[in-house]
């Protein structure tokens, strides 16, 4: 009796455990023809953001990218519907911590409430928690990693800093730093800049010339793959793409700047 449900509770954790490995791997079949030398990771970290993330979502979809949001918990609680409308255009959402501190700092439980809560914000949005954690300055420390562990979630930094958190970088030079990106390579950018916003064209048109696509991050070793679900993101709707007038970007322009000029919160 006792053997007889050993070996029924090992087929079905054997079973649960395929399902588990299934759902997390790339599946082969999606590898696009148009991506001969593989696929990148854009991240976008801090949001999300009332006057940029719209934006951001929209130029993604133009330019056909699709990218990682390492949002904020604090953001996600304040704007859920700016975390469905990342999902909605195709976009993975991670969790950046709620309030975006240096992780190192805090105790081992300030640290989990600073992950639980923003796994909680993001879940009550999109209703799917987040699987990757972005640490805050790419701060981390031993104990960190083990409370990400217990949280299933796996921490993801960077391979190429666009320094696009520095007001003195220029468009041409996050378009630069995109172009240093190779297979598999993670890429840190903002849901904020302008700078960043106006790059994102020209890192489509590079990226497209050196056969590479914007693809999604591994959950299981931070590296850029393709996509489970192909590689270009859902068109974007109507009324958020006729927005995008001459008119239009000057007004927004000069919002976002006095938002930018009276922002607080920490660069990266
Ligand atoms: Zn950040």
């Amino acid at each position: 009796m006792f053997k007889a449900t050993l070996v029924k509770g090992a087929v079905v954790l054997g079973l649960f455990c395929t399902l588990f490995t299934a759902s997390m791997m790339p599946k082969a079949s999606t590898a696009d023809a148009n991506c001969p030398n593989g696929y990148v990771g854009l991240t976008f970290d801090d949001g999300p953001n009332p006057n940029n993330t719209t934006n951001l979502l929209n130029a993604l979809g133009q330019a056909g990218l699709r990218a990682t949001m390492f949002n904020l918990g604090e953001n996600a609680q304040n704007i859920p519907s700016l975390v469905q409308d990342q999902v909605a255009a195709g976009m993975w959402v991670g969790n950046h911590s709620y309030t975006h501190p240096d992780m190192t700092a805090l105790s081992s439980s300030q640290m989990s409430s600073e992950i639980t809560q923003t796994q909680q914000a993001i879940q009550s949005a999109t209703g799917t928690a987040p699987m990757m954690f972005r640490p805050p300055y790419g701060a981390t420390n031993a104990t960190l990693k083990s409370i990400l562990s217990a949280n299933g979630l796996t921490e993801v930094l960077w391979d190429v800093d666009s320094q696009d958190w520095n007001s003195a970088t220029t468009t041409a030079q996050i378009v630069a730093a995109a172009g240093m990106l190779q297979n598999g390579d993670v890429i840190l950018m903002h849901d904020h800049p302008l700078t960043t916003l106006e790059a994102i064209r020209q890192i489509a048109q590079d990226l497209k010339s050196r056969g590479l696509c914007s693809g999604m991050i591994s959950p299981i070793n931070g590296r850029a793959v393709a996509p489970e679900d192909g590689t270009t993101p859902p068109p974007s709707t109507g009324t958020k793409v006729e927005a995008e007038s001459t008119t239009g970007i000057s007004a927004r322009r000069s919002t976002e700047l006095l938002y930018m000029s009276t922002m607080s919160s920490p660069a990266v």
